[in-house]
């Protein structure tokens, strides 16, 4: 689950870390009050939405920029009418742009150099990863790929936690002196209790950076929590904005269903994640592209395969559904059941295969086939994959 900037910024303040003084606004109203409290000086106007690159950022009417320095109040409030309302394409938010409906008026600083600090969930050896830079402020991506010796990545063990050495040997090669050693270590401390306290797998400053005035603050941040720890914390729950997450995720969320939509056309329904990853592989390799992830799970009831139908078809890029069952827990003839039911309930409008197999699979097979729901059974999942393929392609 991610959060906003001005929240991520709130947490952050909670754990000691700097940051400019700001004030959240979602109507016009607000946007006076928080440009009031701000004062006639210089501010940074920042358009709130789930992705990064809104400084590069253009809104679709042509206004450029989802982050904007200003210099005085006519020019924050002209910047707020630009944005509030309006929709913002990033390089991070596909050419469809995301609709900016609360923006962030903040302090601007004087700012001598940016850096990268994040803290970040590492797989692969299953250790925390602090990855900082001197280039911050930019694309760590593009950095990575170009100047892949400008990161600096120290793991920090689960069971030892961060260290204050951890802390200074991030600093010095920040190439930070005395008294920013301090600063940056208190950071950096901050930034680890957090991430660990609230289960993040990812807290990313960028920019981290020195004012002229000798202060480190943070001026962006990036928070990413674990989905499966999220009920522990109602806190962070409470801060889920369902404006910036995509509808079929969230009603598949509201019936238990492992959902995760793709830009593919050939739509998926499956029980167990595993299976469900290699549905898609096989998809893709009989050159086809797969529209979701969707593990319905080891027990889905009819009602569930239903709602899972209904979320696939509201889906307009898809062409064809592929169906995906192995009957393990669960028994051929009830999935089979739930199928039929569904497809009865939904208008199913494009080419559905439908694979079982395991427990009473001959029983299942039986009940599609009497069911008259057209649709086409498959024996193995090479011949479903092919099967589905041939079908969508064939439609154009
Ligand atoms: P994004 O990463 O989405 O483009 P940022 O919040 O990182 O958004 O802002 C982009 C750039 O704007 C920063 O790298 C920084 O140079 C500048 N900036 C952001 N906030 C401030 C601020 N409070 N004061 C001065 N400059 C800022
Ligand atoms: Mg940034």
């Amino acid at each position: 689950m991610n959060i906003h900037e001005y929240q991520a910024k709130r947490l952050l303040q909670e754990y000691g870390v700097p940051v400019p003084r700001g004030y959240a606004a979602t109507n016009s109203r607000e946007v006076e009050t928080a440009i009031s409290h701000l004062g006639d000086d210089m501010i940074v106007v920042k358009a709130q939405i789930h992705a990064g690159g809104r400084g590069k950022g253009t809104f679709t009417d042509g206004y450029k920029g989802g982050v904007k320095v200003v210099k005085n109040r006519e020019e924050a409030l002209d910047a707020a009418n630009h944005m509030l309302d309006n929709t913002l394409v990033t390089a991070q938010t596909g050419p469809e742009g995301r609709k900016v409906q609360t923006l962030y008026f903040t302090e601007a600083c004087d700012i001598e150099h940016e850096y990268y600090l994040a803290i970040v969930l590492d797989r692969e050896t299953a250790q925390s990863m602090i990855i900082a830079s001197t280039e911050g402020g930019m694309d760590i991506e593009a950095v990575a790929e170009a100047t892949p010796e400008k990161l600096i990545r120290v793991p920090i063990s689960p069971t030892m936690g961060l260290r204050h050495y951890h802390c200074r040997r991030v600093a010095f090669a920040l190439g930070f002196e005395g008294e920013q050693v301090k600063q940056f270590a208190r950071i950096l401390t901050g930034l680890y209790k957090m991430y660990w306290d609230k289960n993040a797998m990812l807290v990313e400053i960028n920019p981290l950076v020195k004012t002229k005035q000798g202060q480190l603050m943070a001026l962006d941040a990036k928070v990413s929590f674990d989905g499966n720890a999220i009920f522990q914390h109602p806190d962070i729950q409470q801060l889920r904005d369902l404006n910036e997450e995509d509808p079929k995720e969230i009603e598949a969320s509201k019936h238990n269903l492992a959902y995760i939509a793709l830009d593919g056309n050939i739509a998926c329904m499956v029980n167990g994640a595993g299976l469900a990853m290699a549905t898609m592989d096989i998809i893709q390799s009989f050159g086809g592209s797969p529209a979701n992830f969707l593990d319905v799970g080891g027990g889905a009831n009819e009602d569930q395969v239903t709602a899972a139908f209904k979320i696939i078809l509201s889906d307009p890029n898809v062409k064809g559904i592929l169906v995906n069952i192995f009957g393990g827990i669960m028994k051929c003839d009830v999935i089979a059941r739930g199928i039929v039911a569904a497809a009865k309930n939904v208008d199913i409008t494009v080419p559905l295969v439908v694979r079982l197999e395991g427990t009473n699979v001959e029983a299942g097979k039986q009940i599609l086939r009497e069911s008259g729901v057209a649709l086409t059974p498959a024996d193995s999942l090479v011949q479903a994959a092919e099967v589905i393929v041939a079908q969508v392609n064939s439609a154009g």
